[in-house]
């Protein structure tokens, strides 16, 4: 079986007959917000090509896994899910399995290799190329394609694509990373950072706006470091999307603490009629010399600083964080450093993993590595004693009254379900006509993850 690189379309009269059919398609997505996101604009180019989507890998002639290489094990994540695929590949032998995300960009052809039912593999810089890579895969049946070429030099003047009309949608502001956290992957799946121009933004997000979008998460692995074409840096850009568009909400993710300073505060102060209560801050260690060889460019006491500095300006903010236990050399008491800081900061909600291996990265080759036993008894330890804390914080919100940005109705329930500025999902009794509106709730109960309530006129 050939290996193609450069898909161009062999056939074209075959490739206009292969779309004049609707076909199914179905995307399996790991990972973060981007590769939500990500998943998003591949359904959005294939639905160009007469695909729509389906929600069971049964019903597909395409099956895409969009994959994530941040946690542990990806290749046989991939592996494994290929593999559930074999019957329905066996029934129907022109059913094309691709596969997408930090796993393509990282694997390349040696994934055809490792998992030969895979037919096409593509990075997260050729998402734009998957209607031709998918249309040459169709027609050209007996070559495996490859698209996971970076594009550096490329403008990176991506728009968003929704399929309907979300109540919220993810904005990419900024591509790949520069900082090579010596934990992480993403800098070699994603490449070098890269920023959107400022003009382009404020035009996408006012067209999302006037297709019914009220939400926008500005998204980026680095929000902070966002630097336009002509110099507008991250706080200048909330402000000019506050200013010169209608998006009611604005929210973004990930900010890097190294890079938060105080001018977005103030930004965020200023237009907090816009800007969410909310901010996700990983710290991953509560440990300065765990930090140090992590590369995060800040110490514990920078972090706490900068926490003390928000609350400050935004004093009902909402923070959420990241934490890797049992990173190599990760000492007992550097690890109570983290429990302690976790304490400290009264995090609403924090997202823990336990370290493990990325290749290509320096922590890769740290000699001190913990066992999996002591990394996943630190886990737990972690999250026992944020359980209860959370939930505890949760009930505060008990007898408030919190403007609930209604994104979906459940029929069956009867229910709609939102979001506060406080990023805290909240259901409560109403019709679909209320969906996209803000509402007044008022929180009867909390859950550990979620808050029930009951619309309520001011
Ligand atoms: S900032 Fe660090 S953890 Fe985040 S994407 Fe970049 S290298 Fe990875």
């Amino acid at each position: 079986m050939a290996l193609i690189k450069n898909f161009k379309i062999q056939n074209e009269p075959e490739a206009k007959a292969l779309h004049n059919e609707p076909q199914g398609v179905f995307i399996s997505t790991y990972g973060c917000q981007m590769n939500v996101n990500d998943s998003e604009r591949m359904y959005s180019l294939l639905e160009m090509l007469n695909f729509t989507s389906v929600p069971q890998p049964q019903d597909a002639a395409l099956i895409i896994i969009n994959s994530c290489s941040v946690r542990e094990r990806p290749v046989h994540k991939v592996h494994s899910e290929v593999g559930r695929y074999r019957k329905l590949k066996e029934k129907n032998p022109g059913l094309k399995i691709g596969v997408g995300g930090c796993v393509g960009q990282q694997e390349k052809s040696k994934l055809f290799k490792d998992v030969p039912l895979v037919d096409f593999v593509f990075g997260p810089d050729n998402i734009d190329d998957l209607p031709q890579l998918v249309t040459s895969c169709f027609v050209n049946s007996d070559v495996k394609l490859m698209g996971s070429k970076f594009k550096h030099q490329d403008p990176y003047h991506v728009e968003t694509l929704i399929r309907s009309t979300p109540v919220a949608a993810f904005v990419n502001i900024t591509k790949g990373c520069d900082n090579f956290c010596t934990f992480c992957v993403v800098p070699f799946t994603r490449g070098r950072e890269r920023s959107r121009p400022y003009k382009h933004l404020i035009k996408d997000i006012q067209s999302l706006v006037e297709r019914g979008v009220k939400e926008v998460t500005l998204l980026g692995q680095n929000v902070n470091s966002y630097k336009s074409d002509c110099g507008v840096c991250f706080p200048e850009l909330l402000k000019g999307i506050a200013l010169e568009t209608d998006i009611e909400r604005i929210r973004y993710t990930t900010s890097h603490p190294k890079d938060f300073n105080e001018e977005l505060m103030k930004v965020s102060a200023e237009h907090q009629d816009k800007i969410c209560d909310y901010i996700h801050l990983p710290v991953q260690s509560g440990n300065s010399e765990v930090l140090e060889r992590m590369n995060r460019g800040y110490s514990r006491k920078d972090y706490i600083e900068k926490v003390k500095m928000i609350r400050n300006y935004m004093p009902t903010v909402s923070l959420s964080t990241d934490i890797i236990v049992g990173f190599p050399g990760e000492t007992d008491e550097q690890f109570e450093e983290t429990l302690s800081l976790v304490e400290e900061v009264d995090y609403e909600s924090i997202y823990a993993f336990m370290y493990s291996p990325r290749p290509f990265t320096k922590a890769a080759r740290y000699e001190d590595q913990l066992t999996r036993e002591q990394k996943s008894e630190r886990l737990q330890r972690l999250f026992k004693q944020h359980e209860l804390k959370a939930f505890a914080k949760a009930k505060e919100y008990e007898g408030q009254i919190l403007d609930i940005l209604v994104e979906t109705y459940d029929e069956k329930l009867q229910n709609l379900k939102g979001r506060s500025t406080q990023n805290k999902v909240t259901y409560f009794a109403g019709g679909p006509e209320l969906v996209g509106k803000t509402l007044a709730v008022k929180i009867n109960k909390a859950f550990p993850q979620t808050l029930r309530g009951e619309r309520v006129t001011l």
